[in-house]
Parts: C-alpha cells; structure tokens; sequence
C-alpha cells in the first residue's frame, strides 16, 4: 500500500518537474508539448510492401477430375492441394494481400494445364505458386492393409521441396521467392527432401539450386516455364509416406506451412515494387519484355508426357 504522505511527496516532485520543463521551454520560446511516448526508431530504408497492390496466383495442383497421386491410405493429392491453397489463400487475404486469386481448374490433365497458364497470364499477378504433395517413383511403392483395403506407400522419403524453371521469364525473381520460401519452412523445423539429387531417380533427378534453401531446378514444368510471372512450385510433403501423411492432415502443419508461404510473400514483395496500379489486370512490364510463347490454350507446348508433367509417374487414371 502507498502512504498519503508518499503520495503527497512523489505529487510535488512530478508538479515541479513538470514546472521545470514548462519554464524550459518557455525560455526557447516554444510552446511545451503535450506529453508523449518517444517514437520507435524507425529504420529508415526498409523495405515495405504494399500487400493491397501486390498480387499472388496461389495454382491447386490437379483437378477434381484428374486429382494426382494418391495417399498412403487412398485419399487423393487435390484433396490436399484444395485445402492447403485455400488455407493460405485465405490467410494472405487477412494479411491484405486482397489481390490473392485462387485459382481452381478443371478438366484433363493438359487442358487444365493450358487453363492455369492461360489465367495465370491474364491475371497480370507478380507472382505464382502451385500448391502439390508429393509421392515416389513407382519401384518404391510397398503394400500394406489399412481399413481393409491395400494401399500403395513409401516411407522411404519425407519433407517438401521446391521447384522453379530456368525457362521462366524471370528466372532470378523465381529462385528469389523459392529461397524465400524454403528458409521460412526451414525457419519452422520443416526440412525439404533430398532425394531428387540422387542417381536412382533417373530422370526425375533434380539440379539442387539451394541446398540451404531446398530449391531444385525443373525446367520443364508448363505452369513454371509458360507463365510470365516470377512462379515456384511447392510440392508441401510426401502423402505416400504413412507418417507424413497424416501430418500434412493437420491443421498444425497447415498452419506452418501457410504462415512461411505469408510471409515468404511479404519479404518478396518489400523487395519489388508492384508492376502496375492495382486496378489493372494487364500483361506486367516483365511480361511485355518477356520472350514471345505459343498461347497455351491454343498450342499446348509439345514437350513430351514425361517431361511436361512434374509426376506422371504415379497418375493413375
Ligand atoms: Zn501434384
């Protein structure tokens, strides 16, 4: 408790401080100001993004019809790839990012490979990220019951990985957000596979262009190559793999996952300015410099089936 007399005591030191400073100022010849908290300092040249006009293409893997791999316990990858964009979708949109489209395709494989690119394109967005989970090449698949039912797995690999294109438009700001990207998931304690660099991969095997960072180079894949903007594609963890199957099933490990991809976004978005004004949905300038491609939706690009699609070794349609 405090004694009348303290109080008393501490009231007039504080009245004649307050005194003192008026008398101060008054002598300046300036009028006292009211009194305030200091200002943080604040650092001068950091870079701030303008997360209103800046905007990302978040691509779901697949489609309801042609949904990708399946999971260790028969579930599909575009369940995955649905909620998990969704999710980070949703998440950029509460952070301002309100330019953030979705983007859901439908159809074959190669017609809705066309559609993302084509929409991709027109959509004028800074950036683009195909949201995939991963699986092995078939010579891994082990069998095993769950529920009654036999189901394909591998447990031999787990972690994510990413991936950009040296065929992109912009293959410097593409390995800038990938990079971006892989220290943040690393930042979480998610650590990406190294499988893709080994020999028995044959030729699914990957250039690793970050080893910190957990960044390969794959030059083929028509939504990193045939887009315009600066694109990446995260394959988020292995569904086949039994364990990690269920932990990309957590929110949990959604949350870590969308919380880097935020703010992986904001960081590459403070270093670049936005490419136009935000009410406008045309070509970027990059994209205007960009080399000349066939239209997707016309001419889909005539790279053979093994290398235009990232997986097509565990399709199974
Ligand atoms: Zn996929």
């Amino acid at each position: 408790m405090t004694s009348p007399w303290r109080s008393g005591a501490v009231a007039s030191v504080v009245v004649a401080m307050l005194l003192t400073a008026s008398a101060w100022h008054g002598a300046a010849g300036e009028p006292a100001p009211a009194p305030t908290t200091p200002a943080p300092e604040k650092k001068p040249d950091a870079p701030v993004c303008d997360r209103a006009a800046f905007r990302l293409v978040v691509d779901v893997g697949h489609t309801a019809e042609v949904p990708g791999a399946k999971t260790s316990r028969g579930l599909h990858e575009y369940e995955f790839n649905l909620r998990l964009a969704k999710l980070i979708d949703q998440q950029l949109r509460d952070a301002g990012f309100s330019r953030t489209i979705l983007l859901i395709t439908d159809g074959g494989k190669m017609a809705s490979l066309a559609q993302r690119v084509a929409r991709a394109n027109a959509s004028g967005a800074d950036l683009f990220l195909s949201i995939h989970h991963d699986s092995v090449p078939d010579q891994f698949l082990e069998k095993w019951i769950y529920q009654g039912e036999e189901h394909s797995f591998s447990d031999r690999f787990k972690g994510h990985s990413i991936f950009i294109s040296n065929d992109n438009p912009d293959r410097t700001d593409s390995l800038a957000f990938a990079r971006l990207l892989g220290r943040q998931m690393k930042a979480r304690g998610l650590q990406y596979t190294h499988h893709y660099t080994e020999k028995f991969m044959g030729s699914r095997q990957r250039v690793l262009v970050d080893a910190d960072a957990g960044v390969y180079r794959y030059d083929q894949l028509i939504v990193l190559k045939d887009t315009l903007m600066p694109a990446a594609l995260l394959e988020a963890g292995s569904i086949i793999n039994r364990d990690e199957e269920l932990a990309l099933a957590t929110p949990e490990r959604q949350a870590l996952i969308s919380a880097s991809v935020l703010d992986a976004v904001d960081a590459y978005c403070a270093t670049r300015r936005p490419l136009r004004p935000a009410n406008t949905a045309h070509p970027t300038p990059s994209a205007a410099r960009a080399k000349p491609k066939p239209a997707p939706a016309a001419a889909p690009s005539p790279a053979p089936a093994a290398a235009a699609w990232p997986f097509s070794w565990f399709k199974r349609q």
